[in-house]
């Protein structure tokens, strides 16, 4: 304890080593920062802890976050000081961990072409933060996201409930803004689910959407279809095409993935029993078969992750699309290498 602490205050007991509600976010490029920063904006977390191997641009970030605590009424931000390699010890007790390190989609470039590179970073991230924090939940942001959540399952040997991906949580989220759109109402009021994988072969589900329980379907028994006249069904490739788009304009995206994570993380810390699309482990549950992929499907998430996996009724077309997402899932996974 310094001089000047010790003449301020007697000591009545020890600071406690680790933070009530602690989070950590690997990798502080540009969605890192933005989950980082939506998390501290909600004031989720008494402490927030940041690792990247680019160690200047780490401790810039952490410095400029840190300068925003007197805002906000607790965010102690942490990061690592060793300059060569990722440190970990500073993640120690986390609750959650969110992971978003790895390699970013390039114009044109689809979210499967980053595998193996970003499994291969993986391989030091995982094991890492499972051993500061065995009791935590990992949440995996980095792309492609579904085969990385199977991948650091695989790594982390921490059960299914604690694994999983924000998966289609942000595409489900830019379907409901699009309908929205459509309809002239908040998105707030549209329900509607796109589930699958987070990337090209995402399903929606159109028999499900609603705005007050009402079926946009019973109004037009073609949405979703090449047979509406209305073509709804190209709302769907506006998600697909979203982020593509995104990076054509400002050459990554952020700020809806930092929303998305932010919700998830605030689901979790308050133990909410929320609904939400998450990646997750689909061997033996309905329309999920028998193959070992994680793909989003709605998900109860609380403090111990997800308790259980809602059963939702799809069309014969819808559960084709999710077949297919799986063994596409499956085809990729086949050639990876997590050695
Ligand atoms: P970025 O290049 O800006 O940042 C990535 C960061 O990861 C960098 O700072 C880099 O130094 C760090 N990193 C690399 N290897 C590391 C390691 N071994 N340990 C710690 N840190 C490491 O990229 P970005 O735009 O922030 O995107 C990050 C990832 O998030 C990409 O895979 C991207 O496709 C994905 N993403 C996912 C979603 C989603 O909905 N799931 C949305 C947007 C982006």
């Amino acid at each position: 304890m310094s001089m000047m602490r010790k003449a301020l205050m007697t000591t009545v007991s020890p600071p406690p080593p680790t933070a009530g509600s602690k989070v950590t976010v690997v990798g502080s490029g540009a969605v890192g920062m933005a989950c980082a920063f939506s998390i501290m904006m909600e004031e989720l977390c008494s402490e927030l802890a940041l690792v990247d191997v680019m160690a200047e641009k780490l401790q810039g970030e952490t410095m400029d976050l840190q300068h925003g605590a007197p805002f906000l009424r607790h965010a102690k931000v942490v990061c690592g000081t060793d300059a060569v390699v990722a440190e970990y010890d500073v993640t120690a007790g986390s609750k959650v961990c969110v992971v978003t390190a790895g390699a970013r989609q390039q114009e044109g470039e689809s979210r499967l072409d980053l595998v193996q590179r970003n499994a291969n970073i993986f391989k030091s991230i995982i094991p890492n933060l499972v051993k500061h924090s065995p009791d935590c939940i990992l949440l995996i942001v980095s792309n492609p996201v579904d085969i990385l959540t199977y991948v650091a399952w695989k790594l982390s040997g921490l059960p299914k409930n604690r694994v999983f991906g924000s998966g289609t949580n942000l595409d489900s989220a830019r379907f409901r803004v699009f309908i929205a759109e459509r309809l002239g109402v908040s998105p707030c009021s549209v329900h509607g689910w796109i589930i699958g994988e987070h990337g090209d072969s995402s399903v929606p589900v159109w028999s499900g959407v609603n705005v007050a329980g009402v079926r946009l379907r019973d109004l037009n028994p073609c949405i979703g279809t090449d047979k509406d006249p209305e073509n709804w069904k190209e709302l769907h490739s506006q998600v697909v095409d979203s982020a593509y788009e995104i990076i054509r304009l400002k050459g990554y995206t952020s700020w809806g993935i930092g929303c998305s994570v932010a919700d998830i993380v605030a689901t979790i810390l308050s133990n909410a029993m929320k609904v939400l699309p998450l990646s997750t482990y689909v061997k033996g549950c309905q329309h999920g078969r028998d193959r070992e992929v994680f793909l989003s499907l709605p998900c109860v998430v609380g403090e111990t992750g997800i308790t259980h996996i809602v059963k939702q009724p799809l069309t014969e077309t819808e559960k084709k699309q999710l077949h297919d997402s799986a063994t596409i899932m499956h085809e990729v996974q086949e050639g990876l290498d997590l050695s």
